[in-house]
């Protein structure tokens, strides 16, 4: 069966975005946030994603935090992205180091064993790889995974995100978070459109995102913790009555 949407898309994103603005960098508390590329090679075929086509760089600004988080969606399309890199982890605010994170996470086809090797050399902490595609995916993110704990990240530092309400279904996602508790990394869980706050059923039911919100808040405290750090919370109390879209 395939997903149906359920509600017309016809709007502009609900997220805010840079885009045609000026170079994004700003403060917040001990957190410094900054913009060095816009611009995907995969804009034309993700739909679900805003980031323009046309690819933009800007140069590193003048660092003033010790925790700096880059915001860019897809920061190693940038074609220098292995050199920047390593300019940023000879960077010091204060005579300490920086560390950095990518809060939009790594493409699984642009990571390189090189790659993960520099973002761990260079203090990038806690990698996120986006798993937004089917389960079908799951040999490639195996390997990315691999890849992390292989340039010296712990496998509970690592998360995956993970789209819902779009077009693949409640139960596949299911079945990700399932791999994802085999490899004990954690999981993101994005909803379309603009977040939980902002989305409304698109192709999956009211119900089906609470209970995947549910289900991933829990999947998140049984990696860290190891045990189930509040039983009283059942993630399956939703499972009542409830209808499953399937793919296959
Ligand atoms: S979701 Fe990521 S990979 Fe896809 S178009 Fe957006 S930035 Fe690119």
């Amino acid at each position: 069966m395939r997903q149906q949407i359920l509600a017309p898309k016809n709007r502009k994103p609900i997220a805010r975005t840079t885009y045609g603005g000026p170079q994004y960098v700003a403060v917040k508390g001990n957190v410094q946030r900054i913009e060095l590329h816009r611009g995907c090679p995969w804009a034309k075929i993700h739909d679900y994603c805003y980031e323009p086509f046309e690819h933009e760089d800007f140069p590193i600004p003048q660092l003033v935090k010790n925790q700096v988080q880059i915001l860019d969606m897809n920061f190693l399309a940038r074609k220098d992205a292995l050199d920047i890199l390593k300019e940023l982890g000879s960077k010091r605010v204060n005579g300490r180091v920086i560390k950095y994170e990518l809060v939009c996470g790594i493409h699984f086809d642009l990571l390189t064993q090189e790659t993960a090797n520099i973002l761990k050399k260079s203090r990038f902490v806690r990698p996120r790889i986006a798993w937004d595609g089917p389960l079908d995916d799951q040999k490639k993110i195996k390997t990315a995974i691999k890849i992390l704990t292989k340039a010296g990240y712990k496998r509970n530092e690592i998360m995956l995100f993970m789209i819902v309400n779009w077009r693949i279904p409640y139960t596949e996602c299911l079945r990700k978070l399932d791999l994802m508790k085999v490899w004990n990394v954690k999981v993101c869980d994005c909803c379309y459109d603009g977040g939980y706050k902002h989305a409304v059923p698109e192709y999956w039911t009211q119900k089906e995102m609470d209970d995947i919100r549910l289900k991933s808040r829990k999947h998140n405290q049984l990696v860290l913790f190891r045990i189930d750090p509040q039983p009283s919370i059942n993630q399956y109390r939703g499972m009542k009555g409830l209808t499953f879209s399937m793919r296959k």
